[in-house]
């Protein structure tokens, strides 16, 4: 076959694979969005499990009309602009492709009006160029973002999509993780109509508040018991909570690891903390943590993993010590505070 350029839907059906599996991932990229926007409140409406529909509304900062044609194409982004700007990132996004991948794998709409203009636009891409079509709209302060009909054009992509219900469940958890991540956000899901998750504001300052959303998301048994962790060491700094061994779950089911304020599934961390446990944990039991890890932007490469799952730590090494260090001294203290309580 003769070397071609591809068409420009097909090339964003091709970059939709890495980003876009399911609704779940979908959701996912909206969210980090309107989070980048400086969103303080989300409502999803989902239906079917996100097969049929995902509309997304937030309160952020919005898309100007001249831009919203710009935001669906690939490789556009307002995040960053050069090589050091991506070595110090700041934002969830970075890579300019989700909007572009989604619309060419659903239909999407894209209804925004920025504080500082009058009346609100959409736009939709329709045809197989990507050509957008842009419409005066309705729409408070922000932006909105209805996917309909996910993969609908992409059959071998839809085959893969499971049952509703778990379609739903991975879009519930997807939300969690979130909410976990962004105590300072209110979210509502919305399945079929009905109210299904609502996690109000939290203050940051306020550890007892902050242990009622960690209830609603993993429920009171751990929030209740959870040992709080803060521990410092120039340039690391971990925070959160952690079972005590005998209140370790059975299943992984509670395992929150955030680095900068992104939830990541990496090796070297859940390594860090499993040692950790190691001499406490009863059999067939796990380690349970929601844990948050920051250190400076500069000292990790979040650019490794089209889903940002995982890092790579510039100085992995102490990374790990420091993370292991800091939970086996949670650990190990909560049998030794109540002994300090008692009288020598
Ligand atoms: P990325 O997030 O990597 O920049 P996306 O394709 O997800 O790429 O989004 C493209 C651009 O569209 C973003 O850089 C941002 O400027 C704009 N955008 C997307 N969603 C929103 C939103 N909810 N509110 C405001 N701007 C948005
Ligand atoms: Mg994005």
């Amino acid at each position: 076959m003769p070397i071609r350029q591809l068409p420009i839907e097909l090339a964003n059906q091709i970059a939709a694979g890495e980003v876009v599996e399911r609704p779940a991932s979908v959701v996912k990229e909206l969210v980090e969005n309107s989070l980048d926007a400086g969103a303080d409140q989300l409502v999803i409406d989902v239906e079917n499990g996100g097969i049929k529909r995902i509309r997304i509304r937030d309160n952020g900062c919005g898309i100007s009309k001249d831009e919203l044609a710009l935001a669906l194409s690939r490789h556009a982004t307002s995040k960053i602009a050069s090589l050091d700007d991506l070595e110090a990132i700041q934002s969830l996004g970075f890579r300019g492709e989700a909007l572009a991948s989604i619309s060419s794998v659903s239909r999407l709409r894209l209804t925004s009006k920025p504080a500082q203009q009058s009346e609100a636009w959409q736009a939709w891409t329709a045809g197989r160029d990507m050509a957008v079509q842009i419409e005066p709209a309705a729409h408070p302060d922000g932006t909105s973002i209805d996917i309909q009909d996910i993969f609908f054009n992409t059959p071998a992509r839809r085959k893969f999509l499971r049952t509703e219900k778990t379609e739903f469940a991975h879009i519930d958890e997807t939300l969690k993780r979130i909410a976990l991540s962004r105590f300072d956000v209110d979210i509502t899901l919305n399945h079929q109509g009905k109210r299904v998750r609502h996690y109000p504001r939290v203050k940051a300052t306020d550890e007892n508040s902050q242990r009622r959303r960690v209830a609603k998301v993993c429920g009171a048994g751990f929030a209740d018991s959870a040992l709080a962790i803060s521990a410092n060491a120039e340039p690391y700094q971990l925070s959160g909570w952690i079972a005590p061994a005998e209140a370790c779950r059975h299943q992984a089911d509670i395992q929150y690891c955030f680095v900068n304020g992104r939830m990541m599934k990496d090796k070297l961390l859940s390594h860090a903390i499993r040692q950790a446990y190691e001499r406490y944990l009863l059999p067939e039991r796990v380690p349970t943590y929601v844990l948050y890890f920051c250190l400076p932007p500069q000292q990790v490469d979040v650019n490794v993993h089209p889903a940002k799952h995982e890092v790579r730590f510039h100085q992995q090494r102490q990374v790990h010590d420091f993370i292991m260090q800091a939970v086996a001294n949670a650990l190990s203290q909560q049998p030794q505070q109540s002994a300090d309580q008692t009288p020598p």
